[in-house]
């Protein structure tokens, strides 16, 4: 039996071939030397006119092209964070947060949301979490692992809140941004309320456009916050690769041409995902809003016992089963701060998905109660 993934942060489908022409050309230009540390002026203006298309005003002075989305975040999290910080996650989150912070000043401290709200953020929830601590408050829309976007009205009112504190920066993780199955995401910037000064966008290629490694991302923010983060870019990694970043810019300018195919294929996967998780008993789940993955509730199968006599307590028992017996890999949600949990990933070929979701019913009904 061949292993089956659903594991994986990124989808099966192929980079645009935008992207890869344009690559392909500059480098048959030449255009293999250092750039500007911030990116290039091209693609700083191919990025802020996609978001002035949204309404959104945004200068290519605010933009910062980094390598990857991870490299954003951390670039910030070093340029903003001082000992003693504390840096508000609402949860079940990304585990990268965690393994970025292992290497930034400052503290995370989770909010959780819960399944049986919709993952729902309320501005009291936000009211009494934050500190004259809090540095940061770093929202992830559409979630990952949750598929939760936030409403353009939710996220006012929670940007109502961040008002009383000063010192505080938003950071809205957008990665996911045009990965959804219902109204598009709107960004945090087009929120009244999100004072220039104040609120930060981190984004990338790697999700949206299917490009994880090219190793792209961008942050965008007031003019005096970027200028920090291109003294930190120079001083540390420089500049995306020049070619990169032209893909990058053929990609922006296309992107019309690229998504409406993948689009259409998760909008297909997710009602097959749905549909097998329902045929599965006792299993609860988040119907997702966008990226493009199912986080379900395991918990009623833990406290089991399998076939060959192991004991599944934990969803990262569980996971390890699933691996072993049937050749199945999905991402434990103790790693998202939500036990009991597992993130199953529906950006892959749907006959494998409906293969993989036969061998997860098969393993979770043989399971028998301890
Ligand atoms: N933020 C979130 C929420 C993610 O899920 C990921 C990738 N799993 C990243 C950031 C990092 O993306 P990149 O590949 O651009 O570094």
């Amino acid at each position: 039996m061949e292993v089956i993934s659903l594991a994986a942060g990124s989808s099966y489908f192929r980079s645009p071939e935008a992207a890869t022409q344009a690559a392909v050309k500059a480098l048959h230009e030449g255009k293999t030397f250092y750039g500007p540390s911030q990116g290039t002026p091209e693609l700083r203006k191919a990025i802020s006119q996609k978001y002035k298309a949204e309404g959104i005003s945004l200068e290519p002075s605010q933009v910062l092209i980094t390598p990857g989305t991870k490299q954003a975040l951390f670039n910030l999290f070093s340029v903003l964070l001082r000992q003693g910080d504390d840096v508000v996650v609402p949860t079940p989150a990304w585990f990268g947060f965690h393994e970025l912070m292992k290497y930034s000043n400052g503290t995370l401290v989770p909010l959780p949301t819960k399944l049986e709200d919709g993952y729902k953020l309320t501005p009291d929830m936000l009211r009494v979490t934050l500190s004259e601590r809090t540095r940061i408050l770093l929202l992830t829309n559409p979630g990952n692992p949750t598929g939760r976007v936030y409403s353009k009205s939710e996220l006012e009112a929670l940007l109502e809140v961040t008002k009383d504190y000063p010192n505080l920066y938003v950071i809205s993780d957008e990665i996911y941004d045009l990965v959804t199955y219902g109204s598009p995401v709107a960004s945090i910037l087009s929120c009244q309320g999100a004072k220039a000064a104040r609120t930060i966008v981190v984004n990338g290629f790697s999700k949206s456009f299917a490009m994880s490694g090219w190793r792209l991302g961008f942050i965008l923010g007031p003019d005096e916050l970027i200028a920090k983060c291109v003294h930190f870019q120079n001083a540390t990694v420089a500049g995306v690769s020049i070619f990169i970043q032209d893909a990058a810019q053929a990609t922006v300018e296309n992107r019309h041409e690229a998504l409406p195919h993948m689009q259409e294929i998760l909008a297909h996967n997710r009602s097959v995902m749905q549909q097998g998780l329902d045929a599965i008993p006792e299993v609860r789940y988040y119907l997702p809003d966008g990226a493009y993955y199912f986080f379900p509730d395991f918990s009623q199968y833990l406290n089991r016992t399998s076939i060959t006599g192991e004991k599944i307590s934990t969803s990262v028992d569980l996971c390890r089963y699933l691996r072993t017996c049937y050749n199945l890999e999905l991402s434990p949600g103790d790693y998202f701060g939500a036990p009991g949990h597992a993130r199953m990933s529906f950006a892959v070929e749907t006959p494998r998905l409906q293969d993989a979701l036969n061998r997860l019913r098969q393993g979770l009904l043989l399971l028998t109660a301890d």
